[in-house]
């Protein structure tokens, strides 16, 4: 504690000789309090697998990370099992390994044979092809 006091008193005195004490101990206190790190978010975020495509959630059929994501009331469908109207709902296989996304450009399922097509019917309302599994469920700010 001493030693301490003295080294701080020394380095005051240098500092002195230049700023005039302006700086003294307290700086030096000050450099060695760490600021705590911000803590990394560990939330999920809206998986955008690829550019221009949202990922799907292979439990729910809901774009992945979404409030509606996995949601226990939801209304399952009958025949696939995914939450019933869910961007998935009979258009992915519920559970399944791969990873499933949204394509941001078609609407469709990235990758299957519709994805991207030409000639396709547009929606008039979110611009993306009539029917398709994005048309007019995707989230309004995908990050
Ligand atoms: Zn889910
Ligand atoms: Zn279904
Ligand atoms: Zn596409
Ligand atoms: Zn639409």
């Amino acid at each position: 504690m001493r030693k301490n006091l003295s080294r701080c008193f020394s380095l005051a005195f240098t500092v002195a000789l230049i700023s005039l004490m302006q700086i003294g101990c307290k700086s030096t206190e000050e450099a060695t309090t760490q600021p705590e790190m911000a803590q990394v978010s560990t939330q999920p975020e809206l998986a955008q697998v690829s550019p221009g495509a949202l990922a799907l959630c292979t439990s729910c059929g809901q774009f992945k990370g979404t409030a509606v994501c996995c949601q226990a009331d939801q209304a399952l469908c009958a025949a696939c099992g995914l939450a019933k109207g869910s961007p998935g709902c009979c258009r992915i296989e519920k559970d399944s390994t791969q990873p499933v996304a949204v394509c941001l450009s078609c609407g469709h399922i990235k990758g299957d044979s519709m994805c991207c097509q030409p000639g396709q019917l547009r929606c008039d309302s979110c611009g993306l092809v009539k029917g398709s599994a994005g048309c007019c469920k995707i989230p309004a700010s995908p990050q």
